[in-house]
């Protein structure tokens, strides 16, 4: 069965130019960069170029750039560096649609380790409540930590004027990239953030290699402690081959921005235009123009999330839903109820997500799909009667 795969915010495919750049660095050029000898060295300099490779896809200079493990350690370093450079202020500032690689520690460090979180909330259509979060910044806070684009609903923070206000205030400011590197044009120095977070395999590099940017100047914590790899940052002997994807991949993600932006978004825009006219019933989550290109996260009334996305994958099409299924709760996503998302529209939301590795046929075969679905659902659904919510 052919895979059509529309899940790019969760993991994408490892590019096959990726692929053939670390191929020798899992054999024959086994050195370790760290080695005096020649041998090490080769590697060493291919790092640098991955190192520069992912300073020009967003502006940063090469000595501003950290490899890590994944997004998540990129996140927990950022938070952990404000907190180590300010130990006296004991209050942070985030957003409620955060990934849990945020939310979580903040809940833990609120919970823990005396500190005062506020959450700002979000409207209807994800957007940030700006007058509260100008409003809760103080002397006292260590850090604002804000995504830049939503990986559910795609909704996009305007990272720049809110850096801005941040620095006035003379705040630390770190920005979740995740999702947004690769997929919007990103520029470290225009937008004055002091800390941004990346993860390879959002952008078609391997999972397990992230980047945490940190501004020139700036003195960084380590998390990690042992050698004096990533200039003394960062202990443990690199990742190699995944750094050297991840640089190829940014390379990559240069040339391939402007086809998100037009091919991979008119490709998002048919598949939603299709699916609002053929499937009654149906919204789309989060605002439509403040938006990544690439994410669609639609909701249908009266049907289960997870139902459907089992009668997708029977038909071999890859979405994802927002429930949080994994803990076993039957309470929608976080995201969708912050945005105070009918409860009814909520459950029967899901996410497709695309890349330049889609087709407008595969947006046909998901269309062709997903009305038999939500009809077969809804016949079944105690919420649904006579062609109607109930
Ligand atoms: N932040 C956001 C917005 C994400 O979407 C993700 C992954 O889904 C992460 C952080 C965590 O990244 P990683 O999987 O590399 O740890």
């Amino acid at each position: 069965m052919k895979i059509v795969y529309t899940d790019n915010n969760a993991t994408t495919r490892t590019a096959d130019e990726v692929i053939q750049e670390m191929l020798p660095y899992f054999g024959e050029l086994y050195g370790n960069p760290s080695s005096m000898h020649t041998f090490g060295d080769k590697v060493d300099r291919k790092i640098k170029q991955a190192r520069q490779r992912v300073a020009d896809l967003i502006n940063a200079d090469i000595e501003e750039i950290i490899f890590t493990s994944c997004g998540t350690e990129s996140d927990s370093s950022a938070i952990y560096t404000a907190i180590h450079a300010y130990p006296e202020k004991k209050h942070l500032i985030t957003s409620n649609v955060e990934h849990p690689a945020i939310k979580s520690l903040y809940q833990y460090l609120e919970q823990t380790q005396g500190y005062k979180v506020t959450f700002v909330p979000v409207d209807n259509k994800g957007l940030l409540d700006l007058d509260i979060l100008y409003g809760s910044m103080t002397d006292n806070t260590a850090i604002v930590s804000l995504m830049w684009a939503n990986n559910e609903t795609g909704v996009l923070f305007p990272i720049e004027e809110i850096a801005k206000k941040v620095n006035e205030k003379g705040i630390l400011f770190h920005t979740d990239a995740v999702q947004a590197v690769g997929k919007i044009p990103i520029d470290v120095k225009k937008a004055g953030v002091d800390m941004l977070s990346l993860s390879g395999h959002k952008l078609h590099a391997p999972k397990g290699v992230g980047v945490l940017y940190v501004k020139k100047g700036f003195k960084f914590s380590s998390f990690l402690m042992g050698g004096h790899q990533e200039n003394g940052r960062r202990g443990g002997t690199e990742n190699t081959a995944s750094i050297i994807g991840l640089g190829k991949a940014c390379e990559l993600a240069r040339e391939n921005l402007p086809v998100i932006n037009t091919s991979v978004r008119e490709l998002r825009d048919y598949l939603q235009a299709q699916l609002l006219e053929k499937i009654p019933s149906s919204s789309v989550n989060g605002d439509l123009d403040q938006r990544l290109p690439n994410t669609l996260s639609i909701g249908f009334d009266a049907v289960e999330g997870e139902s459907i996305l089992l009668m997708l994958d029977r038909e071999g099409i890859c979405a994802s839903s927002g429930s949080a299924c994994t803990s076993g709760s039957l309470e929608p996503s976080h995201v969708l109820m912050a945005m105070k998302v009918p409860f009814k529209s909520a459950h029967g939301s899901i996410r497709f997500s695309l890349s330049h590795y889609n087709t407008k046929d595969e947006m046909d075969i998901i269309i062709a799909a997903l009305a038999p679905v939500i009809h077969k659902l809804r016949q079944m659904s105690p919420f649904w009667k006579d062609g109607k919510v109930v």
